[in-house]
């Protein structure tokens, strides 16, 4: 299967790759931007460290994301209001979180409420194991969906628990009509594929041809540019790198104050391809040490400031992707329309790439 993977990468590369490639190429991954995002409606993007469109990072608004993993209660949902409460994007609306929800100990009416706030819910699965079945991957959607007023279609993305993932887990994502996952962590320094400087960071990408990764943290190094998932997006998960570069964990970052951590890193995107910025805590993160949510908060000050930032959810990365255009133009777009959940398109059913036909 490798040697004629190869032989079609050749004859890819010799035919089509002459002509100008905006997209990343890095090991065996190779993808061509004029069979995947330039196809109307396909929902198909290459891995790349420049934004999508052929826009300049200069015109590009800079994302920033923010996540929240594990269950849902009482004791998790202040530390998370302390963070965000009172910080806007630039049309005024309250900035959302992306809550990967797992069941356990989930209050459903509080995960009712973040979802009516404007928040996006994503699935955790219902036990929090590692590499997790099907069931325990469907179930947990399942579980949102009937408990609260949370449209099942509205569940689209997902998180593997500790970020073990492998083969399997992205398969039963595919296969059963989920848009996205963001499990997989991508490294600065040797050996991966975001640049050392952390200047040019890894964009959102459809797994059409492979992973554009190593997965190394993922628990599984069965991950390349042969696993295939049409229509699935990864949504990688950077890390951050401390004062002297070397790269360390973007989860509950603990080296380092939080300001200054998040700050470094900011700067770096935000000056550099303008890849979405991630920040992806566990509300305990928060309660272990107060002067965290101090330093969020005041990170969150200083970058809603700009108004070319925006902290939004996975889905709106998604839909920024799929019709890409300069800051103004998102800025107007913004501005019209009320506060709250855009009308996020799932597309259930993945596409077909018919690699045959080169
Ligand atoms: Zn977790």
């Amino acid at each position: 299967m490798r040697a004629a993977y190869f032989s079609v990468a050749v004859f890819f590369v010799t035919f089509i790759g002459a002509k100008e490639s905006t997209s990343y190429t890095g090991k065996d991954y190779s993808c061509d931007p004029s069979v995947c995002d330039d196809v109307p409606d396909l929902d198909c993007m290459c891995a790349r460290l420049n934004p999508p469109g052929g826009l300049s990072p200069d015109d590009v608004p800079q994302f920033v994301i923010l996540t929240a993993d594990d269950d849902v209660t009482s004791v998790t949902h202040p530390p998370m209001v302390a963070i965000t409460k009172g910080h806007t994007n630039p049309d005024g609306c309250p900035i959302p979180t992306v809550y990967y929800v797992s069941i356990r100990y989930t209050e459903m009416d509080l995960v009712n409420q973040l979802y009516k706030d404007g928040n996006e819910i994503a699935d955790h699965t219902v036990g929090h194991k590692g590499f997790p079945s099907e069931e325990q991957i469907n179930l947990a959607r399942k579980d949102i969906a009937e408990y609260t007023d949370i449209p099942q279609e509205s569940i689209v993305g997902f998180r593997a628990p500790f970020l073990k993932s492998k083969p399997a887990t992205r398969r039963h994502l595919y296969e059963n009509g989920f848009t996205y996952d963001s499990s997989i962590t991508e490294q600065a320094g040797d050996g991966i594929l975001t640049e050392a400087s952390m200047r040019q960071k890894l964009w959102p990408y459809t797994m059409d041809f492979g992973i554009a990764q190593n997965c190394q943290t993922a628990g599984d190094t069965k991950c390349n540019e042969l696993e295939r998932y049409p229509g699935l997006w990864e949504i990688p998960m950077l890390d951050l790198q401390n004062e002297y570069g070397a790269s360390i964990a973007s989860m509950d970052p603990v080296n380092g104050n939080a300001f200054d951590l998040y700050m470094r890193d900011f700067q770096r995107s935000y000056t550099g391809d303008k890849a979405p910025f991630g920040m992806y805590i566990h509300p305990s993160w928060l309660l272990a040490e107060k002067s965290r949510i101090e330093g969020v908060n005041r990170f969150f000050s200083n970058i809603t400031a700009l108004d070319d930032v925006w902290v939004v959810t996975n889905q709106e990365i998604i839909e920024y992707m799929r019709k890409p255009m300069k800051k103004e133009e998102y800025r107007a777009m913004r501005e019209s329309r009320a506060c709250g959940r855009s009308s996020f398109v799932s597309k259930a059913v993945p596409h077909k790439l018919k690699l045959t036909a080169f």
